[in-house]
Formats: structure tokens, sequence, C-alpha cells
């Protein structure tokens, strides 16, 4: 396994529209190794492909405890609610911004070796859901922002969580 480095914004490589991944091999297998290594080297919650520089559709996201599901071809079949909150992304380091998204997701995605299955998640990970797959057609978080969040604002907003809890 080995890190690879993660492009940032500005990079061509991050507006790109992936193709599918085809095939199921070898080297797919050393990419997705490869992404989780990084991702937990950088410890992120999610990564695509195009993060790396490599335009297929393959994401990771890692479920909190450990487990970090690989997601091949991954296409959103439902979703519903809404959240709103800070949003990161390890391709626009250190920056954060307010974002709105569906609060519960369910997608379809092949593993390694092809096999399609189905997944669900809310919260954080219906959230990952959406920024990761959106990698892959191209498009950052920052589009759905207008403007980044100052320290300020972040420790407001996670001052009034705890108020709430
Ligand atoms: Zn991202």
């Amino acid at each position: 396994m080995a890190i690879r480095r993660i492009v940032t914004r500005g990079d061509d490589r991050l507006g790109k529209k992936c193709r599918p991944v085809t095939d199921f091999n070898k080297r797919l297998h050393i990419l997705l190794d490869d992404m989780k290594e990084t991702l937990a080297e950088a410890q992120g919650a999610g990564l695509a492909a195009p993060q790396v520089g490599v335009l297929r559709r393959a994401v990771i996201i890692a479920d909190g405890e450990d487990e970090v599901m690989e997601l091949i071809n991954p296409e959103i079949l439902e979703q519903s609610g809404e959240q709103t909150g800070p949003e990161g992304c390890l391709s626009v380091p250190g920056k954060w911004g307010m974002v709105t998204r569906p609060n519960f997701v369910r997608i379809r995605a092949q593993d390694r070796y092809g096999e399609w299955f189905e997944a669900e998640g809310e919260e954080l990970i219906a959230r990952c859901f959406c920024h990761e797959i959106e990698h892959l057609d191209g498009h950052l978080y920052v589009e759905h922002i207008d403007h980044f969040l100052s320290e300020e604002e972040l420790e407001a907003y996670y001052q009034e969580l705890e108020e709430e809890e």
C-alpha cells in the first residue's frame, strides 16, 4: 500500500466527470487500498478516486468505527429529509462551509469484485454519500456555499450544538 498525493481545488482533474469502473482487477484493488491508507493518514471521512488523480467512479467512506466502505460506480437511489451542517473536503484543506444535504440517502454500488449491493445512511453517512458521489461528476461542496466559515462561526455552531444536547 502507498499513500497517494491528494490533489487540491484548482486542479483540472477535480472538475472532470469520471468514467465507470469496468475492470474489477488487481489494479482497482491497489487503488482502493492506497486510497484507504491515504484517507487514514489524512484523517478524513471520505475520499473519491479523482482526489488522487484517478478519473474513475470509485469512492471510500469511513463509517467512524474503523470500517471503510468501498463504493464502486455508486448511484443514489433514494433521498429524503434535510440537514444543514459544516462540511469540509481533503481537496479544500483547512476550510469549512455550511451545506444543506438530505438527511437520509440510499445508494447502490458495486464492491471491489463487481457485486452490486445497497447501503443506506443518515446524517454524517448520508452527507458523505452525497459529497463523495458529487466528486465523481466533477463537483465540489464549495459550489453549494456562499462563504467559508470563519473560526468564530464554526465555534459558535459547535457551541450551539452542545447546548442543544
Ligand atoms: Zn471532498
